[in-house]
């Protein structure tokens, strides 16, 4: 099987250019090409000799996600839902302006990004592990989502031809005062300006990252070399349900992303119901390796805890959580629930989840309440994949 040129970092590229006996110049003219010019197919690279394009094709694939359905939230969240070559579905969310939620400064354009079709831990609120896990995502499909949004926001909102609310970003950009009029105020998103739209990361989409080790940290390298998109270590944030072997694995890395444990219980009893990965690596466990990343590191971890009403929500949970964070020096990021159709788990009041939030800070913990965003276009983990599949009627699992 032909592997893809998107899945070659540029030194292997030019080891390959250099057996082919070509110029050292021709990798860098080709990366200019992917990672640049956003190029899909290979007859565009006209500087590139013929016979090399020829050669490049016969050996390579060069394959780019399709755009299945595209979806706007009024806070102007978008989510993208993609078409992989061999018909799979997988998502990408595009956050407009993230608030310092992972230790990064604010006003970024975050994309979230899936690593899997599907995903195998079957947390019980998640609707990404609800028709089970079908595949890993090869490196190349993971760059291509930053890629292929890349491509839309270049299609779609630098053109002023385009119309709707994306047009008021190319009234902004050209200061046209007339374009900014053109979409509805409360989905005029707030892009930073520039050549690239996405400049932080977050691994959170559908799937485990750490279970996608190899192709996964290959991806983030490419999307960090300043050969490709050039998306800085610290802008990066993978999010685990708690894989304790790789959380050393990544400890011992010399890549400085950042991490998030998604922890949603603090005691064994409350997080195995939620998380069935809890019974094969415990809290004592996944506290262990925690450690062991953040002494490695000398980097602050960030612990996920959903708010579900009556589950992990009540004041039982305070302490163990407080005492947890508190001993890793972590920070804890509350998320209200995201109702999933067919799951029976609510968000608790905003009442209930202020309480929560007191209860945490007043025992000394960094914690904040998150205002989770697109909820109105199901932006959740797995949400969107697991409507178009049901309408589609096409099964996920074999
Ligand atoms: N498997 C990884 C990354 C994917 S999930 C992980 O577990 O961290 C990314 C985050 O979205 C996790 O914290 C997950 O628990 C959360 N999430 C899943 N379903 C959600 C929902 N319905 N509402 C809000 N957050 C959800």
């Amino acid at each position: 099987m032909k592997s893809d040129i998107k899945s070659l970092t540029l030194d292997q590229i030019e080891k390959t250019f250099r057996v082919w006996g070509q110029p050292a110049y021709r990798a860098a003219q080709l990366v200019g090409w992917l990672y640049r010019q956003l190029a899909c197919d290979w007859g565009l690279m006209t500087n590139l000799p013929r016979a090399l394009r020829d050669r490049l094709a016969n050996e390579y694939t060069l394959n780019c996600l399709e755009l299945v359905t595209l979806k706007e939230a009024a806070d102007g969240t978008r989510k993208f839902l993609w078409r992989l070559h061999d018909g799979n579905m997988i998502e990408s969310v595009l956050i407009p302006a993230n608030p310092a939620l992972y230790g990064g400064g604010s006003d970024r354009t975050t994309l979230c990004v899936s690593t899997q079709v599907g995903c195998a831990y079957r947390c019980a609120f998640c609707a990404s592990g609800l028709r089970g896990w079908k595949r890993d995502l090869a490196t190349e499909e993971i760059v291509e989502q930053v890629l292929a949004v890349e491509r839309w926001y270049r299609a779609t909102c630098k053109t002023p031809a385009s119309a709707g609310p994306v047009s008021r970003i190319a009234g902004d950009e050209t200061g046209d005062p007339e374009a900014g009029l053109a979409g509805d105020a409360l989905s005029a998103p707030t892009f930073q300006q520039g050549t690239r739209l996405v400049d932080n990361i977050v691994v959170m989409g559908m799937g485990e990252p750490l279970a996608n080790y190899e192709n996964l940290l290959k991806a983030l390298h490419i999307l960090n070399a300043p050969w490709a998109t050039g998306i800085g270590a610290r802008r990066i944030t993978i999010s685990t349900a708690g894989l304790a072997p790789q959380i050393r694995r990544l400890a011992d890395e010399k890549f400085q992303v950042r991490l998030a444990i998604s922890l949603h219980a603090a005691t064994d009893e409350v997080r195995s119901k939620l998380m069935p990965v809890n019974r094969k690596y415990p809290l004592r466990d996944l506290m262990s390796a925690c450690k062991y990343y953040v002494d490695r590191k000398g980097k602050m971890i960030t612990f996920e805890y959903l708010l579900i009403e009556g589950v992990n929500d009540g004041p039982d949970q305070v302490k163990p959580l407080a005492m947890f964070a508190r001993r890793l020096g972590a920070k804890i990021n509350l998320i209200p629930y995201n109702p999933v159709e067919g799951l029976q788990w609510r968000r608790p009041s905003a009442t209930a989840q202020r309480a929560f939030h007191r209860a945490l800070k007043s025992l000394g913990v960094t914690a904040t309440l998150r205002q989770e965003k697109g909820s109105d276009i199901d932006a959740a983990c797995g949400q969107l994949r697991l409507r178009t599949e049901a309408q589609q009627g096409s099964p996920l699992t074999d």
